[in-house]
């Protein structure tokens, strides 16, 4: 168990103990010896620990996925649903201790956590209804003797990786659909945050899912991740995370072409005109930039201004980012938590001396915060320029960088000219240019007069290097779905 010296287990309180796991889950069974270390980012206080797993126990999880998988796909929806309508209520009654728990191996607020968490579990409600309604077609057939029936089906063995940022959400957002229709799975959580991770399967089997269906091995990433892009087993494979890690591990799939599904990395323009509600958009911008101290994949990352409000919003956002709170998530009035480790810190202190280096100018932040370790404060530049790091590449941290531009082309042309194509933010209180926008921006999803847009209804996803397929809404559960067509000769 943990070090309880440390006092962080003390700390976080948990009122059910036991929802605090320190070894993985395979085959319905609590396996391996938690050697890992797993640290709190905002203290550096010793969580607990975690199993080292590498290929063999993988390979295991994966058998116990595949011999769990007929029944599991052979059970009628309804079935399913309800074993995840009471792993969501589980999540929601746990909702206190579960984002406790995020806060301490994650960072962020407290609020931010207790939200994710009802976030997280609406994906497994949500689902488990889709799940009912997986149609297929019946088309009319090429001869007047023959029918063409299409059916949707199970793809089989899921093998999905998720990132640190949101802890439980990016594990419900790929397992909800893939359990709901009928695959069974093996997750690899991010090592800096298992611990919701594990949690949320020690809910799945209170709610009553069978032993196999859903299965945990941290550790190793790499050895992991060959087994889930190699093995001939898996059928499927789900990753969030960040584009250079992505590439790699679809290029591991190519070896058994297995079905992929990629949620990759952001760099959210974030567009003011000057007929923009002002204080809504410094408001929505603080939203979409600071949320997560920036370390969302939809964070607002380049700020086009037009030059009619520039100064005026560039004054409104500094004067909000000075306001927040910076501090441990834990206590309940902190608005922005720390960075999750150096290497985050390090990149973020790296894009704005670039950005003054070409001549941004501060108006907010830019320094390291009273709190020490990885706290970084809520930053605001003008003046960014737009070949500068901080619009070429994704800064996960609280840096707003203000671009200005002059017109609506000017602006779509700026917002577009990046490899990353996942959200992207606009204000506007034209009509017919909130027309033009989003369908000029090429991103997945865009924010109209919103800074804030995730949710289990939501087809959430990117285009160009950001990713390929969608999840959540109705269309996050064909990710997990076959389609097969039946010809029927008369
Ligand atoms: P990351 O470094 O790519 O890691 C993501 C996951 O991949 C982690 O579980 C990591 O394991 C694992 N991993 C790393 N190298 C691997 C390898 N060679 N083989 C197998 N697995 C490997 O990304 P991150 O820093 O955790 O997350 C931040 C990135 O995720 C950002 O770019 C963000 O935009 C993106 N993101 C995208 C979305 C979306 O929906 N599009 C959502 C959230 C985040 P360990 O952590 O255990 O090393």
């Amino acid at each position: 168990m943990a070090d309880g010296a440390t006092g962080e287990l003390g700390r976080i309180g948990l009122k059910r103990p036991d929802l605090f796991r320190e070894q993985c889950y395979i085959d319905g069974k609590w396996t391996g010896d938690p050697t890992h270390l797993v640290h709190n980012p905002a203290t550096g206080g010793l969580i607990g620990r975690i199993p080292n797993l590498g290929k063999s126990e993988t390979e295991r999880a994966v058998a116990a996925a595949e011999a769990a998988l007929p029944k599991w796909r052979a059970q009628h929806a309804k079935a399913r649903a309800e074993i995840m309508d009471r792993w969501c209520a589980l999540m929601v009654k746990h909702q206190e201790d579960l984002a406790r728990l995020m806060t301490a191996e994650q960072g962020k607020p407290l609020a931010e956590a207790r939200g994710e968490v009802v976030y997280a579990g609406a994906f497994f409600e949500w689902f488990g209804e889709e799940a009912k309604r997986t149609y297929g077609d019946l088309i009319p057939g090429p001869a007047a003797d023959r029918r063409i029936m299409v059916m949707k089906q199970a793809v089989g063995v899921v093998g999905a990786i998720t990132p640190w940022n949101f802890p439980a959400a990016m594990i419900t957002r790929k397992v909800g659909p893939a359990i709901a229709a009928g695959c069974t799975a093996v997750l690899k959580p991010s090592e800096l945050t298992p611990y919701s991770a594990l949690a949320i399967a020690l809910l799945g089997e209170e709610a009553g899912l069978p032993p196999g269906v859903f299965n945990i091995v941290t550790g190793d990433a790499e050895p992991i991740g060959r087994v889930l892009t190699e093995d001939p087993r898996v059928a499927k494979f789900t990753f969030t995370g960040s584009t250079p890690v992505g590439k790699k591990l679809a290029q591991q799939c190519a070896s058994t072409v297995k079905r992929v599904s990629l949620e990759l990395g952001g760099n959210a323009p974030f567009l003011i005109f000057n007929d923009a509600d002002l204080e809504a958009a410094a408001a929505g911008a603080i939203i979409s930039k600071f949320r997560n101290t920036g370390q969302t994949c939809v964070c607002a990352n380049r700020f086009f201004v037009q030059d009619g409000i520039y100064d005026a919003f560039a004054k409104l956002l500094a004067e909000k980012a000075g306001e927040l709170v910076v501090g441990d998530g834990l206590a309940g009035v902190t608005q922005q938590g720390p960075l999750i480790n150096d290497k985050a810190l390090q990149k973020v202190e790296a894009h704005v001396a670039d950005a003054i280096g070409h001549g941004a100018k501060v108006l907010a932040g830019a320094r390291r915060d009273s709190h020490g370790g990885t706290f970084y404060q809520p930053t605001v530049l003008r003046d960014v320029a737009p070949d500068a790091l901080l619009c070429r590449e994704e800064t996960f941290g609280p840096v707003a960088g203000l671009v200005r531009f002059k017109d609506e082309a000017d602006a779509i042309r700026m917002a577009n000219d990046s490899c990353a194509g996942l959200a992207a933010y606009a204000y506007t209180r034209d009509l017919s240019r909130s027309w033009r926008v989003s369908e000029g921006l090429e991103y997945g999803m865009i924010g109209m007069n919103t800074g804030l847009i995730s949710s289990e209804v939501l087809p959430f996803g990117g285009v160009k290097e950001s990713g390929i397929g969608r999840e959540g809404s109705k269309y996050g559960i064909e990710e997990f779905l076959e389609v097969k067509s039946i010809v029927l000769q008369l």
